[in-house]
C-alpha cells in the first residue's frame, strides 16, 4: 500500500516555487503579490488564512492580509475588490469564505477580476473549466489531482466516483478527471447505493465532510483513494475515509491530516508560476 505523502509533496512544491520567485526577483525586480480578505472571526478562516499569509513569505511572494469585521458592509467590500481589481501590484485576490449573513458571496465572487481569481470560483473560470480550457482551479481539487498523478500518471480509461458536489471540490474534481480523460461518477447525498457506486471505483474522491464514511469494505481491490474530509471527532481529526479498514484493500490513500490539507495551500502559490 503506498501512502501519499501530501505533507511531503507540498514541501517539495513550495521549495520549487521558491526557487522560481528567486529567479522572477532577479529578473525583473519585482515578485507577484498575494490579497487575502478575512472578514470576521471564524476560527478555521483565521487559521487558514494565517496559514496563506505565512507560506505566501516563507517562497518569497508579496502578501498582504486586509482584516474587517464581521458587521462589515456588503458596499464597502465591494469598492475594495474594486480598488484590488485596479491595482497592478496586486496579482491575486482571495476573500476567505464564509462570508456573514449580510454579505452576498456570489456578488462577491463576480466582483473580483476573474483574472485575479486565485480561488477560481469566478463563473467565467469555472465556465472555461468546465469547457476544457485554461483556467484558475480550485486549489484542493488541484492538489488531490497533482497527488492522483503521483501515484498513477496515465489515468485514461479509469473508473473514478467523486462522493460529493460542491463548487468548492467535488464539482471542479470531476471536471479535471475528465480532463484526464476518466469515466467518472458524481454522486451525492441523494445517491442511492454509495456503497455499490464506490465498488466500481479505481479512484475514489470523498470530499463529503462526514468522519469515515467511506468503509473498507467498499473498496475495490488496488483503488486509489483520495480523502479531502476534515472532520473534527472526539478522537481527533479525521476524514470521509475509515483508514484503518480501507488502507488494508486501496492501492494507494492520502491519510487526515497530512494528505490533501498541505497540498491546498501549495497548489494556491503554484498559481503564480
Ligand atoms: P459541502 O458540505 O459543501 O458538500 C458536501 C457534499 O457531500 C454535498 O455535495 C453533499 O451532497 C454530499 N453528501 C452529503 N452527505 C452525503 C452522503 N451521505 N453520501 C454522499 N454524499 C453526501 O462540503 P465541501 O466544502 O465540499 O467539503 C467536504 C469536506 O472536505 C469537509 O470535510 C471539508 O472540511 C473538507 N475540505 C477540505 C479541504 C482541504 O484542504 N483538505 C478543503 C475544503 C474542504
Amino acid at each position: 500500500m503506498i501512502l501519499i505523502d501530501g505533507k511531503k509533496e507540498a514541501s517539495e512544491l513550495r521549495d520549487q516555487l521558491k526557487k522560481k520567485v528567486t529567479e522572477i526577483k532577479s529578473k525583473y525586480n519585482t515578485v507577484p503579490g498575494l490579497t487575502v480578505i478575512l472578514v470576521g472571526e471564524d476560527p478555521p478562516s483565521k487559521i487558514y488564512v494565517k496559514n496563506k499569509e505565512k507560506f505566501a513569505k516563507e517562497i518569497g511572494m508579496n502578501s498582504e492580509v486586509i482584516r474587517y469585521p464581521s458587521d462589515l458592509k456588503e458596499d464597502v467590500l465591494l469598492n475594495k475588490i474594486k480598488e484590488l481589481n485596479k491595482d497592478d501590484k496586486v496579482s491575486g485576490i482571495l476573500v476567505q469564505l464564509p462570508l456573514p449573513k449580510q454579505i452576498d458571496k456570489r456578488k462577491i465572487i463576480e466582483a473580483i477580476d476573474y483574472e485575479k481569481d486565485v480561488d477560481g470560483f469566478h463563473p467565467i473560470n469555472v465556465g472555461n473549466l468546465s469547457s476544457g480550457y485554461d483556467s484558475s482551479i480550485p486549489c484542493t481539487p488541484l492538489g488531490c489531482s497533482l497527488l492522483l498523478k503521483k501515484v498513477e500518471k496515465n489515468l485514461s480509461g479509469k473508473h473514478a466516483v467523486v462522493i460529493g458536489r460542491s463548487n468548492l471540490n467535488g464539482k471542479p474534481m470531476t471536471q479535471l478527471l475528465l480532463k484526464e480523460n476518466c469515466t467518472v461518477t458524481i454522486t451525492h447525498s441523494k445517491t442511492k447505493d454509495l456503497k455499490a457506486e464506490c465498488l466500481k471505483a479505481d479512484i475514489i474522491i470523498a470530499a463529503v465532510g462526514i468522519p469515515e464514511l467511506v468503509k473498507g469494505d467498499w473498496i475495490k481491490k488496488d483503488a486509489i483513494v483520495i480523502d479531502v474530509g476534515i472532520n473534527k471527532t472526539d478522537k481527533g481529526i479525521v476524514g470521509d475515509v475509515a483508514f484503518d479498514e480501507v488502507s488494508k484493500v486501496a492501492k494507494a490513500i492520502t491519510p487526515v491530516p497530512g494528505g490533501v490539507g498541505p497540498m491546498t495551500i501549495a497548489c494556491l502559490l503554484k498559481k503564480y508560476y
